[in-house]
């Protein structure tokens, strides 16, 4: 009775451990269990609609750093439940930072949000991966790009203040031919099909050459992050427009192994949209040219987000 009760203690403390989380319905269900925050009412990600999104002539996202190569070495590392990219942080001398960095859109006016880290949710069929839906859509995959705001220190602090974080989302579409800028990640991927492995590489690999072809036009909406402990720290900018990528290519992701099977349906369900406002950016022709600059007030944000 007692090795039963244990085991059973064990085995439950491994999927409800934040580091050890599962994907399963059963599985997502237990993270507010041990994360109350996961059941908060700005949880991500959400069904973008395109309908239902106010548009405005926001402000350009300016992302300064994103066409140098990332500081060498960059760790790639399979967690277990994503595989995350992590360049060398530039963290000795904070007022002249090399870090990739963006500010702009809806983001707090004058603060930078200095660039940590990628990651990818995919799924193990074509019609599922992305954790946004875009006007009803699911994408085979979705890369975030975690943004830290510089007045906070370190993650921790900026884990628990609404404005500390800003994630970028990018979805991937399968085209016929290979995607060439995804193969510095992608030729690390066969050393990284087990749990917990990873590898240190020198690669020259600019965020830019990840990007899809327009950044103009963005979502953007107050979330969490999307896996426990969901913190609602995340000022979310989501581009519409999908990065492309072979079927061979995103089998390459496919093969993952998360320690108990494949990696892959590591995406979170939609969450309510609740009270919140999404924003989607709209270009006038009157920005293009210059003739028509609307009045938009940056200086009271709350406005815009209550
Ligand atoms: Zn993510």
């Amino acid at each position: 009775m007692f090795v039963i009760l244990f085991s059973f203690l064990l085995v439950s403390s491994i999927v409800t451990d934040g580091h050890h989380f599962g994907y399963s319905k059963k599985n997502q269900h237990l993270w507010m269990k041990d994360h109350k925050t996961c059941a908060g009412k700005l949880q991500s990600p959400i069904a973008l609609s395109t309908s239902q999104s106010i548009s405005l002539p926001l402000p350009a996202l300016e992302m300064i750093g994103y066409h140098d190569f990332l500081k060498n070495p960059l760790k790639l590392e399979n967690n277990g439940h994503s595989v995350t990219l992590t360049p060398s942080i530039d963290s000795i001398n904070k007022t002249i930072s090399n870090n990739p960095y963006i500010f702009g859109g809806l983001l707090s006016p004058g603060k930078d949000y200095e660039f940590q880290a990628l990651h990818f949710h995919w799924g193990r069929k074509n019609n599922r991966g992305s954790e946004h839906l875009l006007n009803g859509v699911r994408y085979p995959m979705e890369m975030h790009l975690i943004h830290k705001n510089t007045i906070y220190e370190n993650m921790e602090i900026a884990l628990n203040n609404s404005d500390g974080l800003s994630v970028i989302g990018v979805f991937f579409q399968l085209q016929e031919e290979a995607n060439p800028r995804l193969v510095p990640i992608l030729k690390v991927l066969p050393d990284l099909q087990w749990n917990n492995s990873q590898v240190s590489v020198n690669s020259y690999l600019t965020l830019s050459s990840l990007m899809p072809s327009n950044v103009e036009v963005f979502y953007t909406y107050k979330g969490s992050l999307t896996t426990p402990p969901c913190n609602e720290a995340v000022t979310w900018i989501i581009f519409p427009t999908a990065v492309p990528i072979s079927l061979r290519q995103l089998n390459k992701f496919r093969h993952l192994s998360s320690g108990e099977g494949s990696l892959a349906d590591n995406y979170r369900h939609v969450q309510g949209i609740g009270r919140r406002k999404v924003y989607v950016r709209r270009i006038d022709a009157g920005i293009m040219n210059k003739t028509k600059i609307p009045n938009l007030d940056m200086t009271n944000l709350s406005w815009y987000w209550e």
